[in-house]
C-alpha cells in the first residue's frame, strides 16, 4: 500500500522509509535526496533549491511538486513511500490532484511523534557517509573509528543543513508550514500516529504493519 511518512526533521522518516523498501521492496521517494541529487549534478533546480536548503527554507511548492509529479511517472506500477512531501497544505492539495491525475492512491499517514527537545540533537549529531549514503550518530550510533563510515570505509560528514543554525530554522519552518498538516490528515482520517522516540525495531515494526495493512 503506499503511503506518506510525515513529521518534524530527524523525526527518522529517511530510516523508516529504508527499512520498507527493506523490508516490502517499496520505491522511496525523498524529496530531501531529490534535491541533493539536483545539487551533487549541478542541475538547475538544485541550483536553486541549494540556496533555501542552506537556509532551512522551504523550497518553493511548484518546484518540489514539479519533481514529484517526474517521480511518480517513473515508477513502474512499484508501491512508494513519501518521504518528506507534502510540505505544505498547497503540496499536500497538489498530491491528491497528483495522484488522481496518475490513478494512483494512497495508503496510511504515519505521522512519527517526536519531542521537540531531542530532535535538535539527532540532527546535528547526524554523519551520513559521502560516498555510500549510510547514516550514523555521533552518539547514538558512532562508526567504529571516527569519521570513517562502517559500511563502505568512506568519509563521513555532517549534512550543511544539519548544523545548529540551519536545524534551529528548519524546527521553525517545519512547525509554520508543515505542522497544520497533522490536523489535516487527522481531519481526513488518515493519520496514524507512531511513537518516533521509541526503540528503532519497535518503531519499524508498528511502521511496517502500519504499511502492509494499509491502516
Ligand atoms: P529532508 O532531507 O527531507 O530533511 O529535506 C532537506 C531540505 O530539502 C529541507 O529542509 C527543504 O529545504 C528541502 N525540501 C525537502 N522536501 C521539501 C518539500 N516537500 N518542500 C519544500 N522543501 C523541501
Amino acid at each position: 500500500m503506499n503511503c506518506l511518512l510525515f513529521g518534524p526533521p530527524g523525526a527518522g522518516k529517511g530510516t523508516q522509509s529504508a527499512v520498507l523498501v527493506r523490508d516490502l521492496g517499496m520505491a522511496h521517494l525523498s524529496t530531501g535526496d531529490m534535491f541533493r541529487n539536483a545539487i551533487r549534478s549541478g542541475t538547475k533546480w538544485g541550483i536553486e533549491a541549494k540556496a533555501y536548503m542552506d537556509a532551512g527554507a522551504l523550497v518553493p511548492d511548484e518546484v518540489v511538486i514539479g519533481l514529484v509529479s517526474e517521480a511518480l511517472d517513473s515508477l513502474n506500477g512499484r508501491q512508494f513511500v513519501l518521504d518528506g512531501f507534502p510540505r505544505t497544505l498547497a503540496q499536500a492539495k497538489a498530491l491528491e490532484g497528483l495522484l488522481e491525475d496518475k490513478g494512483l492512491s494512497m495508503g496510511p499517514v504515519v505521522f512519527l511523534d517526536v519531542p521537540d527537545d531531542i530532535l535538535e540533537g539527532r540532527l546535528t549529531g547526524r554523519r551520513v557517509c559521502s560516498r555510500c549514503g549510510a547514516v550514523s550518530h555521533v552518539d547514538s550510533s558512532p562508526t567504529r573509528v571516527e569519521g570513517v563510515c562502517d559500511v563502505c570505509g568512506g568519509p563521513t560528514v555532517q549534512r550543511s543543513d544539519d548544523r545548529l543554525e540551519v536545524v534551529r530554522q528548519r524546527l521553525v519552518a517545519y512547525r509554520e508550514s508543515t505542522l497544520p498538516l497533522r490536523d489535516y490528515y487527522l481531519k481526513a482520517g488518515r493519520l496514524v500516529a507512531v511513537d518516533g522516540a521509541a526503540p528503532m525495531d519497535v518503531i519499524s515494526r508498528q511502521v511496517r504493519e502500519i504499511v502492509s495493512k494499509g491502516a
